[in-house]
């Protein structure tokens, strides 16, 4: 890919000593440059911050792919001579005083310029761009506004229990309430933003975003809460999601109740998503319409909010699991291990892999896995 553009870039440097409108058919130009915002995230596209009619000129950019470090950078369909362009560039998630200016001087080359993010301390995520013309006085007067999108590497943090161990259920899956402090503490002191599924779309507007997910609906997890409200300030806002077998709230003591499960809601911190009604091997069921249907709709009676991601039992699924699970949720989270990145397959949002914590887990080796 960086080949490529190295490629197009010479081949543009080389036309640049041509004459640009008499060697380039029209159709080359558009071959190489697609408008960023054609780039742009599905979910992010109706937040679209400008109307681009009404400007004097179009950005494009070259296509980035999760592995992209640069892109390059042009403005067409300049509705007025234009002998240098300014472009101001920062992250979404960071200030705007954290703004770069990159000059461009060349109209032949459609004032093309080269965002590397280590200009930006090689941080990913979303960018603004903002393009303006610069007069003989010095002048700038806004051209285009748009955005690129490096995507980031996304940890969803996968727990069970956060509990002392005392001889029942399977001891691996107990992390103690201090370890578990320890690595919420971790999050904060180092500056992660932690999401649950309703801003998913956020992923790339937000430093170093992370989700804490919890499976099973153990009536444990209010230790989890606890902690959580614990660290919130006026900085660092907790966010996780709990995922709930729909069939075991007020079951018994080992369970969420109704009870906690809207104290959870109510602290503003968790999201309560589904973990199918039964815990059943969704591959070899039958009824579909109750472990992912009706499942869904008793958590939302019970929280009176959408539950839209799932957690497959025990991590299992299939084609048809997955075909079945896209009719009534929007995410959905495996047991495979890794992080999460933006790369535009067909169902990935159904295959989201997860970081699992264990009892054994350290703090450095917890810092390592969701780096
Ligand atoms: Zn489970």
């Amino acid at each position: 890919m960086r080949k490529l553009i190295t490629i197009t870039l010479i081949f543009y440097l080389f036309l640049a000593g041509c004459d640009w409108k008499l060697t380039v058919p029209e159709y080359v130009y558009k071959d190489h440059r697609h408008e960023v915002l054609a780039n742009r995230n599905p979910q992010t596209k109706e937040q679209r911050p400008f109307n681009n009619k009404k400007l004097r000129g179009t950005i494009f950019s070259t296509p980035v792919t999760y592995q992209s470090t640069t892109v390059s950078i042009s403005v067409g369909n300049l509705k007025s001579t234009v002998t240098k362009i300014n472009y101001h560039i920062w992250r979404t998630a960071d200030d705007s005083k954290t703004m770069k200016i990159f000059p461009a001087v060349n109209p032949a080359d459609h004032f093309t310029i080269l965002l590397d993010t280590r200009d930006f301390a090689s941080k990913r995520g979303e960018y603004q761009i903002e393009a303006y013309s610069v007069d003989n006085s010095g002048k700038e007067t806004l051209l285009s506004k748009s955005v690129v999108i490096f995507p980031q590497r996304v940890p969803i943090l996968m727990y069970h229990a956060v509990d002392e161990y005392r001889g029942q259920g399977w001891k691996l899956l107990f992390v103690s309430p201090a370890n578990f402090e320890r690595q919420m503490q971790y999050l904060k002191d180092n500056g992660y933003t932690l999401l649950t599924f309703e801003r998913f779309s956020d992923i790339n507007k937000v430093n170093k975003p992370i989700f804490v997910t919890f499976d099973d609906g153990m009536k444990n997890n209010m230790n989890a809460l606890k902690i959580l409200k614990k660290l919130e300030d006026h900085k660092f806002k907790p966010a996780a999601t709990e995922f709930v077998i729909a069939g075991r709230i007020d079951s018994g003591s080992y369970s969420l109740s109704s009870t906690d499960i809207k104290e959870m809601v109510n602290s503003g911190i968790f999201s309560i998503q589904s973990h199918t009604m039964s815990h059943s091997d969704l591959r070899s069921v039958t009824d579909y319409v109750q472990e992912l249907k009706l499942s869904k709709e008793k958590i939302e009676q019970v929280t009176g909010k959408p539950v839209i991601a799932l957690a497959y039992p025990m991590g299992y699924f299939n084609d048809k699991v997955v075909e079945e699970t896209e009719k009534y949720y929007k995410f959905a989270v495996t047991t495979k291990y890794g992080l999460f990145v933006e790369r535009g397959l067909s169902n990935e949002l159904f295959l989201l892999h997860r970081i699992p914590i264990h009892s054994t887990t350290t703090i450095p080796e917890f810092a390592t896995m969701i780096r």
